[in-house]
């Protein structure tokens, strides 16, 4: 099956009206353009179109992200590692399959082989490098936008119900997309595109109530979380000669500050404050693998590097991986050595 790559969205509102079971599917680990995504399609089919659709999502959400999913229709949302069964049946029953915010099956851990295997038709939403167009029978796919959630903002403006009045959102779609946007931006911080900043102003005069997304993403921590932060960014951040910076968060050092694993996103950002600092890694200890994300400035490829070394990609600037142990390295006490080693041949060659 040959994907096609089409960047327009006039018939997009057509591919989704002219079926019968729909189904949203997002990336494992979801963060806010993947929930804010999935949420906003959920609520502009059920809302403009008038059609039922299930949001499909491989892992448990962070708690900030929660309240993207209050208000969507009883039954709409199926976390698999609630409801295996059921995730897995609405995947193999339906006629369409809207990926969001991933580049292949393979990012969307346990929904990976239910979606390779199922004869609906699929379609990609996404702002990765790389897409693997061939598994999908079309695809929307660019990489000069901040977020899933704008290219689906542009794709939404593009259809005949919406007309390019973002007011004709449904209030909770307008909600989502922002959010989505905010997050994948760091709240303006990187990957702002002129039409970022023209989505932001179109939605707020719309009526979104941006104040009210920020409090909820940034202002409703737990208070480990905040402790945690300052402990490792006091104890255990490391800056090697190369200007990379590094920080490694252990199992127990995870319990002893009682936290969760989405409680550590925005962590690796913080270092690339510091001026030297070219490059940030965070690692974060799972079973037998590290978690690794990664984060550069301008002229620095977070994504070769996540490719080369961890198992991974994303973006030029922001990407991320694993780090097997004992596969890539012998134990996880080799993980810092790794990192220098690596790093080192990355940037200097040796
Ligand atoms: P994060 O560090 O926030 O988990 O991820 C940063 C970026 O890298 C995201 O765009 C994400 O999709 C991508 N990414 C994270 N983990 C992986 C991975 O294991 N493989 C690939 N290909 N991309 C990843
Ligand atoms: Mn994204």
């Amino acid at each position: 099956m040959e994907g096609k790559s089409i960047i327009s969205g006039t018939g997009f509102a057509g591919i989704l009206s002219g079926v019968r079971r729909i189904v949203i599917a997002v990336h494992s680990h979801p963060d806010g353009d993947a929930i804010g995504s999935g949420a906003g399609l959920l609520h502009f089919i059920g809302e403009t179109l008038g059609k039922e659709a299930v949001l499909t999502i491989p892992d448990p959400i962070p708690d900030n992200l929660s309240f993207l999913l209050e208000g969507v229709p009883h039954g709409s949302v199926l976390f698999h590692h609630e409801n295996p069964e059921e995730t897995v049946s609405a995947i193999s029953e339906a006629d369409l399959i809207v990926c969001l915010d991933m580049n292949a099956f393979n990012r969307s851990g346990a929904l990976e082989e239910p979606l390779a295997a199922s004869g609906a038709k699929k379609v990609l939403v996404d702002h990765h490098l790389n897409p693997d167009s061939g598994a999908f029978d079309i695809v929307f796919s660019d990489t000069r936008v901040s977020s899933t959630c704008e290219l689906l903002y542009r794709i939404l403006m593009e259809t005949e119900q919406i007309g390019h009045d973002a007011s004709r959102l449904p209030h909770a779609t307008a909600t989502a997309l922002m959010a989505g946007m905010t997050t994948d931006t760091n709240n303006f911080a990187n990957s702002v595109f002129p039409g970022t900043l023209a989505m932001a102003s179109a939605l707020l005069a719309a009526g979104v109530d941006r104040d009210a997304i920020v409090n909820e993403i940034y202002r409703t921590y737990r208070e480990n979380r905040i402790r945690l932060m300052g402990y490792l960014l006091d104890k255990r951040l490391c800056i090697t000669p190369c200007g990379v910076a590094y920080m490694i968060l252990d199992k127990e050092t995870m319990s002893r500050f009682r936290i969760t694993e989405g409680e550590t996103e925005g962590f690796v950002n913080i270092p690339l404050s510091i001026g030297r600092v070219r490059m940030s890694i965070f690692l974060r200890e799972d079973e037998g693998f590290f978690r690794v994300s990664v984060r550069s400035k301008e002229g620095t490829s977070a994504n070769s590097l996540a490719m080369k070394y961890f198992n991974g990609g994303g973006h030029e600037l922001a990407a991320g991986g694993k780090l097997f142990f004992p596969a890539d390295i012998p134990s996880r006490e080799d993980a810092a050595p790794y990192i220098v080693r690596v790093t080192g041949v990355f940037f200097e060659g040796k």
